[in-house]
This record gives structure tokens, C-alpha cells and sequence, in this order.
């Protein structure tokens, strides 16, 4: 089995991006938080897991919030053997103004944490900037060079772009995203899945 997991804060467009990958319908715009197991598409033998997302949730206590990223890191740490590729999802709109508020209570923000636990398992890690369709042409590349830069790569953005990938999972469009994975999933002869 050929593993990718999706990562990443809850309502950033996971599942939105696993419909356009897998052309399964998952629920979209579930209240964030309430899928606290993996959801797992089965598309011949390759895996896509949609992990819990993490980060705040309405109505669910901090207390919760630990056991959330619990799990994920036990699943993920259960499974490692099989997971190739993990793609770290972040919202284009608000992850630099979230992070920034981690920083400034001098915490890790959850986003960055992860991005490290992935490229520390050796996990090929692509990290997917979703609804880009709400940022202006004209303020594009300077929001995905800040975004970047948040975490740990030096800008321009462009330069990463093995590894970062601007998406519109709402419009349709994750087309970047499909090109990187269509890459990865070429060295184990999968490519014709995408
Ligand atoms: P998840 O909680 O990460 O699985 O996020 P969902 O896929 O359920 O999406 C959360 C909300 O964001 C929904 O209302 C989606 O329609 C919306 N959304 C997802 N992708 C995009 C995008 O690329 N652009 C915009 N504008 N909205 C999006």
C-alpha cells in the first residue's frame, strides 16, 4: 500500500481537496472538529487519509484539542512505514495572521510543528496553500513568499515549488498539487492515478 496523508487545520479545505483528488465525495463543510477518526478513499491501492483536523475548534474544550493531536500523531506514528507522502494543508487567507498569534504567546504554532514531525519521519512533504482564489492577483506572490517564509523556507516561494503548491480546491482548481503528487507517485509507478 502507497499511503498520503492529509494534514492540517480544521476548515483549510482537506476534504475538499481529497474530492477533487479521489472524485469521492467526503463531507465538506463539516463542523470543525467532529471527525475525530481518520477517513480514509481507497483508490486502487493507494490511500488517502484525511487526519482529523487540529487547531481550534468551536464548542470543543482544549482538553479536547490535546486528544485530537494525540491521535494524529499515534496514527501517524503507527503507520509511517506506508506513508510516502504527506500534504500539509494551510489556509492562503488567515495561516500567516494564526501563526503570528502562536508566535506571540511564544508558542509553536500547531501548523509548524507538524510540518517539522513529517520532514523528521522522512516523510516527502508537500504543503498545499488552499483557497487562493481569495487572495488578488496583484498581492499573490508576496502572500505565498510570506507564508513560506513562516515555515523555515527562504522566499521567493517559487523556488520551493517542488514542495509548495497554490491551490483553489473550491474552483476546481489543484492542479499544482496533482502535478506534485503525480511526481512523487511516478518513482512507484502510480502515476497513471491522478
Ligand atoms: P476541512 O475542514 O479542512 O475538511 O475543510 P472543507 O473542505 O470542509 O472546507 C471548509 C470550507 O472552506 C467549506 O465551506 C469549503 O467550501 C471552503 N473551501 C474549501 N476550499 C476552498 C477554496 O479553495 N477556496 C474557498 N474560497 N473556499 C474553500
Amino acid at each position: 500500500k502507497f499511503e498520503i496523508i492529509l494534514s492540517g487545520r480544521s476548515n483549510v479545505g482537506k476534504s475538499s481537496i481529497i474530492r477533487e483528488l479521489t472524485g469521492k465525495k467526503v463531507k465538506v463543510g463539516k463542523r470543525p472538529g467532529v471527525t475525530l477518526k481518520p477517513a480514509h478513499t481507497l483508490r486502487s491501492d493507494l490511500l488517502v487519509t484525511d487526519l482529523p483536523g487540529f487547531g481550534f475548534m468551536s464548542g470543543v474544550k482544549d482538553r479536547k484539542q490535546d486528544i485530537v493531536k494525540d491521535q494524529i500523531v499515534r496514527y501517524i506514528e503507527n503507520n509511517a512505514d506506508r506513508i510516502k507522502v504527506a500534504v500539509l494543508v494551510t489556509d492562503a487567507v488567515s495561516f500567516v495572521d494564526v501563526v503570528e498569534r502562536w508566535e506571540s504567546r511564544n508558542e509553536i504554532p500547531i501548523d509548524i510543528e507538524m510540518f517539522d514531525f513529517f520532514n523528521e519521519l522522512g516523510f516527502d512533504t508537500i504543503i498545499a496553500i488552499n483557497k487562493m482564489d481569495r487572495i488578488k492577483d496583484s498581492e499573490r506572490e508576496e502572500r505565498l513568499d510570506a507564508i513560506v517564509e513562516k515555515l523555515g523556507l527562504t522566499p521567493p516561494w517559487n523556488q520551493w515549488n517542488y514542495i509548495v503548491a497554490p491551490t483553489s480546491a473550491k474552483k476546481g482548481d489543484i492542479k499544482s498539487l496533482k502535478g506534485l503528487l503525480r511526481k512523487r507517485l511516478h518513482d512507484e509507478k502510480r502515476d497513471d492515478l491522478f
